[in-house]
């Protein structure tokens, strides 16, 4: 029987989804886009905007993990792993408590409260979960997305349901395009048709409402209660079901398509090791100052999760005015300027910053 790792998984999908963002790594959430920033947590570390060869770098393992999955494995995200599923199996196991003739009444209720938690947690991934908590119904744009949110996610989930699965789900339009010959799918054995009972318990259990016996169908989320429900009876005749996975896992796409994913996931945790602690960008200004007198801007990037004590200066013969002594807490960007009075003539200004035996940047910028 497939259903009980189904719910375990489920389960444990839901739990991930909704703890990850409390998991604090470098006091950060595990994954978080902080908006006004304009940078993403990602496990201890982070990524800029401005850092577009990683933000390519992760669509792109993003890209090749997809289409790996869903050519390889067919629509397991669907009926194994995909929130609206989970939510919807979750809501429905519970509410079949209450008999059968509560039971819709009381799978609406429940999704109620489900919606809320959906909505917050969404929102718990690009707002601290700490400070969400803390400024619930106290601002007004935090407590105005959360009840939109909880609004079109309880309208989605009680009125949508399984339809949003097979009318308006873009990767569910996207999987048609990709199966081959040899993707995992569920499939009813026709072959075996003379033997099949025409009981329609496969049809009774279909969450989209499909009969797995007139063939293929896209609307199929793969969530395998058809092949549950027909085990009871064929196993008691000692068949196997008739409907059940079939395709083919090993094989060389396999090999080539999963190794392009690790790959390009190596690839993108190489560039995200090998990034330097701090990034330090300086740029001359041109606003009109006296004689001698040059402005310039800088912009220095902390990627760590170590706050840093840096010093500014310059090894050449000039007078740096302004503040040289720099603190950056952790994965924070520092913005400034800085005056320098030369009194001799200077090809060339070298602007250092050192500090807490980590960081020493140079920039070389023309006076
Ligand atoms: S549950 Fe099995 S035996 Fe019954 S109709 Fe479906 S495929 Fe045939
Ligand atoms: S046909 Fe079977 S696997 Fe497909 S959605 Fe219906 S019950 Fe699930």
């Amino acid at each position: 029987m497939w259903k009980p790792y189904r719910r375990a998984i489920e389960i444990l999908q839901a739990v991930m989804l909704t703890g990850l963002p409390f998991l604090s790594i470098n006091d950060q959430s595990a994954l978080r886009f902080d908006i006004p920033t304009l940078k993403l947590y990602v496990f201890g570390s982070v990524i800029w905007i401005r850092e577009l060869y990683l933000i390519l770098g992760v669509s792109l393992f993003f890209l090749l993990l997809i289409a790996f999955v869903t050519v390889i494995f067919g629509r397991v995200w669907c009926g194994w792993l995909c929130p609206q599923t989970v939510l919807l199996d979750l809501s429905q196991s519970i509410a079949k408590l209450f008999g059968r003739k509560h039971q819709k009444t009381v799978q609406i209720l429940l999704q109620l409260p489900l919606s809320a938690l959906v909505a917050i947690t969404m929102i718990w991934y690009f707002v601290p979960p700490a400070e969400t908590l803390n400024s619930l119904f106290v601002s007004s744009t935090l407590t105005s997305f959360f009840l939109v949110l909880w609004v079109a996610v309880y309208l989605e989930l009680a009125f949508l349901g399984r339809g949003f699965c097979t009318s308006i789900c873009p990767y569910a339009m996207l999987q048609n395009a990709l199966f081959d010959k040899d993707t995992l799918l569920i499939e009813y054995d026709v072959s075996r048709d003379a033997t099949c009972m025409k009981c329609d318990e496969c049809v009774k259990v279909c969450p989209v409402g499909i009969d797995i016996k007139k063939g293929l169908s896209s609307a199929c989320i793969a969530c395998a209660d058809c092949i549950d429900a027909c085990r009871v009876l064929s196993e008691k005749r000692g068949m196997p079901p008739f409907p059940n996975y079939k395709g083919r896992i090993l094989r060389p796409k396999t090999f080539w398509l999963g190794g392009a994913t690790v790959a390009a996931g190596v690839l993108l945790l190489l560039l995200l090791w090998s990034r330097p602690p701090v990034d330090f960008l300086v740029t001359r200004d041109n606003a009109p100052l006296p004689s001698g007198l040059n402005r310039y801007s800088y912009t220095i990037y902390n990627n760590g999760g170590k706050p840093l004590d840096l010093e500014l200066s310059s090894p050449d013969n000039v007078t740096l005015i302004g503040e040289h002594s720099l603190v950056l807490p952790p994965f924070s960007v520092l913005r400034g300027r800085i005056l320098v009075k030369s009194t001799g003539k200077l090809e060339q200004l070298h602007l250092n910053i050192s500090g807490g035996g980590i960081a020493i940047n140079r920039e070389s910028v023309f006076l």
